[in-house]
């Protein structure tokens, strides 16, 4: 057995471990345990520096999470976008290939977590039904391999998914999605990543949420997957509580450049069930993006995106550059709000984009709704203001 499966085997996986270790209370420790199950292997335990700190609030069950929130469990709609039960098939060129129900650690957020740690869901009696969907669709160039967490197969299962996507001829990209290099960085070998290599190009995306969790060991598992050629990203879920603080994202991002990790999405957390407590107002992600760009390098600062409700997909937010822009000119602001003004290129030849966004918003109902509203509420002002006036023109 590898030292990353000796580890697991030591992970604090029920309710009872709970009470014993933690003085939770018998009966919350068990709601809680079959709401979503625990699982805190011994490194991740490690980096606790005291209860309720940002590494406790990822791993440790809380009895918040038994209030109903109203959330639902599966906010972005992946079941319904699902033709196997192995596959999400959305966007138009790529799928998300989940192959293991299973994680080193089981993250309180997790957006997944109606099906995550229950094999009966995700299985890999699934794989084959995954392989023979991709097979069948040309349209799908790139595959998103997830899960769970799908390091937690053997390497030899792990490699027989690799090659059964490579020998589809037309699967141009594999991402393998991981929290391993977070949270159990000992899964990385160099067994792993030689076997990985046969089956480049692959692209590693991490996923990171706090500077505590950039370790030697967490260093050393990303030079392991970066030497061996695997483009490394991360993405990092907003947490009240975790990270949402723009000196701890600023701190995150340096660290994660110099383990070769580019920052690539911060995500708005995702409205699921029982994870309501971890929300941050949208404002709180705008501003931490608005202390990052021009603040520190490029390479630090990455998309601030909200997945849309319903399946609409990553949506980028940004804080407003925009002050004014017409057919001659556009002012813009940058980090320091220093105001600047751009000349626009007058092109008859080609309609400007801008009308194509008017168009759009002209037909979205939610636009159609929000302008009656204000119309209606300008009107309701407008009255007012008349009455006001009346004595003057008297
Ligand atoms: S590792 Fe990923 S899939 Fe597993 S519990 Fe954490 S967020 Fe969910």
């Amino acid at each position: 057995m590898e030292l990353w499966q000796q580890m697991l085997r030591q992970s604090i996986d029920s309710a009872d471990d709970l009470v014993k270790r933690f003085n939770f209370d018998k009966e919350t420790a068990e709601r809680l345990n079959s709401l979503f199950h625990i699982r805190i292997n011994p490194y991740y335990l490690s980096l606790i520096r005291e209860p309720g700190d940002p590494i406790w609030l990822q791993c440790m069950p809380d009895a918040t999470e038994l209030a109903d929130d109203g959330l639902p469990e599966d906010p972005l709609n992946e079941d319904g976008d699902s033709p196997v039960p192995s596959i999400t098939h959305r966007y138009p060129d790529r799928v998300l290939f989940l192959v293991t129900s299973q994680c080193s650690m089981y993250c309180r957020f997790c957006t997944r977590k109606r099906k995550v740690s229950d094999s009966s869901k995700i299985s890999m009696k699934y794989i084959q039904d995954g392989l023979d969907y991709i097979k069948a669709h040309p349209e799908v160039r790139d595959v998103i391999v997830s899960g769970g967490d799908p390091l937690m197969l053997t390497d030899v299962m792990l490699e027989k998914v690799l090659k059964g996507l490579r020998e589809i001829p037309h699967v141009e990209i594999i991402r393998v999605h991981t929290k391993m290099p977070a949270v159990l960085p000992q899964r990385i070998t160099p067994q792993l990543v030689e076997m990985m290599k046969k089956y480049q190009p692959i692209y590693v995306n991490v996923h990171f949420n706090h500077p505590w969790e950039c370790t030697t060991e967490a260093k050393q598992a990303c030079d392991l997957l970066a030497d061996a050629g695997f483009p490394l990203g991360n993405q990092m879920v907003l947490m009240k509580g975790v990270n949402d603080d723009a000196d701890v994202v600023k701190d995150l991002n340096r660290k994660l450049l110099m383990m070769r990790v580019r920052p690539y999405y911060i995500y708005q957390a995702d409205m699921v069930k029982s994870t309501n407590h971890f929300r941050t107002p949208i404002r709180v992600g705008l501003e931490i993006m608005d202390k990052l760009r021009g603040h520190t390098s490029g390479l630090a600062v990455p998309y601030f995106v909200i997945d849309a409700p319903g399946g609409g997909g990553k949506i980028p937010i940004l804080p407003q550059y925009i002050l004014y822009h017409d057919d001659e000119k556009i002012v813009i602001r940058n980090y320091k709000y220093e105001v600047f003004e751009y000349a626009e290129v007058n092109d008859d030849t080609k309609p400007v984009p801008v009308d194509n966004d008017a168009r759009f918003l002209r037909r979205s109902p939610v636009v159609i709704r929000e302008r009656k509203r204000r119309i209606s509420k300008r009107k309701a002002t407008s009255t007012v203001k008349v009455k006001n006036e009346k004595p003057a023109e008297g």
